[in-house]
Order: C-alpha cells, then sequence, then structure tokens
C-alpha cells in the first residue's frame, strides 16, 4: 500500500491538525487552564503533565501547528516574540559571539546591543545581504549563531537563507531566522538549512491584534532546543493558555490572510511606485528592490504583506500624511487583518538607523480600492 500523501500547510492550519478531543468529541480542543496536575497514585507523572510553567496541552497545540508549517522537529511557544528570542542568545551561553543583521527588529538589535554582553554574549551587526560581508563577521571558533531576520525591519532588505546557512555551518555556527515576516506560507527557513526559526506570533501566525505572543522552531531536537525548553520553564516564559487558544484559532486561516494581506500590498506597492508625493517604495515584489531575485528563489508565492514608502518633504510630511488617515490605522506592529501605518522613525527614537521620512505600512485583507484611496487622499493632502 502507498503512503497517503501528506496534507498541505493549509489543509493542516484549517484544522489545526484535525485533533478531535478524544472526552467530547469536540472538534475545536479545549481550553486547559489548568497550574496543576494530579499525580498517579503509584507516585509517576504518566500524563505527561506536572506543572503549568513548563507543561500545558493548549500551548502544545499552537506549537504542533507552527511545526508543521514550519517542518520543525521541535517547537516551543513563548509568551511574546522577543522572550523567544532572548531565550534562544541565553541558551547559546557566556562567551559566545553571534553575527546578526543590522536590519532587524529595533528592540531586538537594542536588547543585543545593550543587554546580551552582561550575559557574556558579544554580538557584531552587519549586512547580511552581503554574503561575503556575513562571512568576514564569523570569529572561528566562537561565532555561534548567526542571526538574520528576511525581510527585515523597516527596509524589507532580504537574506539569502541558504547562502547564511552554508557559511554559518562552515564555521560550526548555527543559523536563526526571524521569519515574522516572510510567515511559513512564503518560505520554510528550515528545508532552506536553517537550524532554528523565529516568530514574533503577535504578528501574522496570530493575525488579529489580540495576542502576543512568539515561537521557536528547531530543526533538530538537540542540546540548542533542550536550553531554550529549560529557560522557559525556568525563567516562566510560556505562553498563558487561552492566548494559546486564541493563537491556535488564528493559525486556521494563516493562509488565506496572508495570502490576501501579501496580494494588496504587491497591488499598493505597484501604484505607490507611481505617486507624485512617494519617493521610494521599499518592497521585496518589485524588480527594482536589491533583495528581488535572492527573494523570488526564497519566497513563494508571494513577497509578504510589509512595505515601507519614503515619502516626498521629509518627516513633517511623512507624519502629517499619516495623520490624514480614516481608514488606515496609525498604530504599532504589523501582521493583523487590519491595516496599519506608521512612521517608523518616530518609535525607534534617537539614533535609529530607519530614515525619517519613512511610513512603514502593514497590508491588511480589506478591499484594496479602500486602502488605496485612503493612503492615496493622505498623501495627496
Ligand atoms: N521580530 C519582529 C520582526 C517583530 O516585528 C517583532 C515585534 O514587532 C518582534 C520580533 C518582537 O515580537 P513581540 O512584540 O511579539 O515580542
Amino acid at each position: 500500500m502507498t503512503e497517503p500523501k501528506p496534507f498541505s500547510p493549509r489543509t493542516l492550519a484549517a484544522q489545526a491538525m484535525g485533533r478531535i478531543d478524544e472526552t467530547t468529541r469536540a472538534i475545536v480542543p479545549p481550553i486547559h487552564l489548568a497550574t496543576t496536575f494530579e499525580r498517579d497514585p503509584d507516585n509517576l507523572y504518566r500524563s505527561g503533565n506536572v506543572y503549568g510553567r513548563p507543561d500545558n496541552d493548549t500551548v502544545r497545540d499552537a506549537e504542533a501547528v507552527i511545526g508543521a508549517l514550519e517542518g520543525a522537529t521541535a517547537t516551543l511557544v513563548y509568551g511574546s516574540g522577543m522572550s523567544a528570542a532572548i531565550a534562544l542568545f541565553l541558551s547559546l551561553g557566556p562567551g559566545a559571539h553571534v553575527a546578526a543583521s543590522t536590519g532587524m527588529y529595533w528592540a531586538l538589535r537594542a536588547w543585543l546591543a545593550d543587554e546580551a554582553p552582561a550575559f557574556g554574549i558579544s554580538v557584531d551587526f552587519v549586512d547580511t545581504e552581503d554574503l561575503a560581508t556575513l562571512e568576514r563577521a564569523i570569529k572561528a571558533g566562537s561565532t555561534r549563531l548567526v542571526w538574520i531576520e528576511t525581510p527585515s525591519n523597516p527596509l524589507w532588505s532580504v537574506s539569502d537563507i541558504e547562502g547564511a546557512a552554508r557559511i554559518a555551518h562552515g564555521a560550526g555556527a548555527a543559523l536563526a531566522v526571524d521569519s515574522t515576516c516572510a510567515t511559513p506560507i512564503f518560505t520554510r527557513p528550515i528545508a532552506l538549512g536553517a537550524d532554528v526559526v523565529m516568530h514574533s506570533a503577535t504578528k501574522y501566525l496570530n493575525g488579529h491584534s489580540d495576542v502576543i505572543a512568539g515561537a521557536l522552531c528547531f530543526a533538530r531536537d538537540d542540546a540548542l532546543s533542550a536550553r531554550a525548553r529549560h529557560i522557559r520553564h525556568k525563567h516562566g516564559l510560556i505562553l498563558h493558555p487561552f492566548e494559546a487558544f486564541l493563537l491556535t484559532r488564528g493559525l486556521r486561516t494563516l493562509d488565506l490572510r496572508v495570502r490576501a494581506a501579501s496580494g494588496n500590498a504587491m497591488e499598493l506597492a505597484n501604484r505607490l511606485s507611481n505617486h507624485a508625493a512617494v519617493s521610494a517604495v521599499l518592497y521585496p515584489g518589485l524588480p527594482h528592490h536589491p533583495g528581488h531575485d535572492v527573494a523570488r528563489r526564497q519566497m513563494r508565492g508571494g513577497f509578504g504583506g510589509m512595505l515601507s514608502i519614503r515619502v516626498r518633504g521629509g518627516a513633517d510630511a511623512a507624519i502629517t500624511a499619516a495623520a490624514r488617515v480614516r481608514l488606515w490605522k496609525r498604530a504599532t506592529s504589523l501582521g493583523g487583518v487590519e491595516s496599519l501605518i506608521e512612521h517608523r522613525a518616530s518609535i525607534e527614537g534617537a539614533g535609529t538607523p530607519c530614515p525619517p521620512d519613512l511610513l512603514r505600512l502593514s497590508a491588511g485583507v480589506e478591499d484594496v480600492e479602500d486602502l488605496w484611496r485612503d493612503i492615496d487622499e493622505a498623501l495627496s493632502g
């Protein structure tokens, strides 16, 4: 008998792995809120659950879906994207050197620059879009991790995952990819050689701007994943079960949401490229984007829902345009069903490498004509 063909990611996510609750036959699993579990009379814990800080089946439900989407062997969900990423860095231990993308989520870059050294972790920020530059940043014997974010916040630069994996592995280091904005619908970093995939699950995975969560997906269940699990347990970083339930609910429509947002972003990027008030559109789907060729290779089916525009007239003109929108929401974050617009330099603060005239756009799933009309009017004044 031939093996049945595996289900596609869209199917697995829609049915949250198809699990039926054994007790009630419910097709939506219950939310397990218990913080503690009964010990067997012979003093064992056969259920696999002891205490809620390490153990929760509702969290495991979310991990099963995310892990299947990423093709991971071990997946851990955390209370935020930041706690997931920091757990990974702490897992490396003192003495480790990290080579990280210059272009990355600003708060994580700040943690790596300001806090990581106190834990004995040294970090060099490099332009990981250029593999030769990345290679030069590797320190033989001490680089334990290469960290890339692709496409990266907020310029949407693209790093070559396969190339970065080759360089990291050649030096005995692991490659971790912040794939928050690519999502597993368009990019599966583990299949391209990554050892760890990180998500701010707050964004597309949940998709409804109502959960803060993070995830680490490991290619192998090895010493690094065991350490990240230990740190989650000991530092108390697990996600609350109710939020884990919402995350799984959001994941059911991930494929539909992400494709709709990406289609809207592509359309808006094309139209904004011809807008008189816009000096540049940053979107990996545009042929002139410096990362377009790599993006075409490693992003399958779309270039994501995130784009940025640079507004003629500088920071004041950008802030004024953002103030005029009526449909787009003026807010930070990204990856929800509603479209968001943000003057990025205002949130990143002093010293940001973000250009002052840049507006970051998170395309939602609304009607693209409504989105276009609103932003066109806001930019046109
Ligand atoms: N990585 C990226 C690309 C992000 O955009 C964010 C948040 O904006 C994070 C990580 C941090 O995630 P969280 O806000 O869930 O802690």
